[in-house]
């Protein structure tokens, strides 16, 4: 028997800081933040309480990452066309 696998690894996730996209929320056009809970990471409107898919979180971060807060609304209209789309 080896007890050593089942040490605890230290507490660091905690430290992450909570991510967030002002004015991206394709629905009200309000601030998202990036959550965790039991089911895993999620995507949030603090505004409407919208939730993303899949798809608009992926597409989130990489509008997120390659450019900056002066492109946020030519983003969020691309995120309304997708959004829109699936209806
Ligand atoms: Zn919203």
């Amino acid at each position: 028997m080896n007890k050593a696998t089942l040490r605890a690894s230290p507490s660091t996730a905690g430290k992450r800081e909570p991510k967030m996209w002002l004015k991206a929320c394709p629905r009200c056009g309000g601030d998202l933040y990036e959550e965790r809970d039991v089911y895993g990471k999620f995507i949030a409107c603090l505004q409407c309480a919208y939730y993303l898919t899949e798809v608009e979180e992926v597409l989130i971060k990489y509008l997120a990452s390659r450019s900056d807060a002066v492109e946020a609304k030519r983003n969020s209209a691309k995120l309304e066309v997708i959004a829109g789309g699936k209806r």
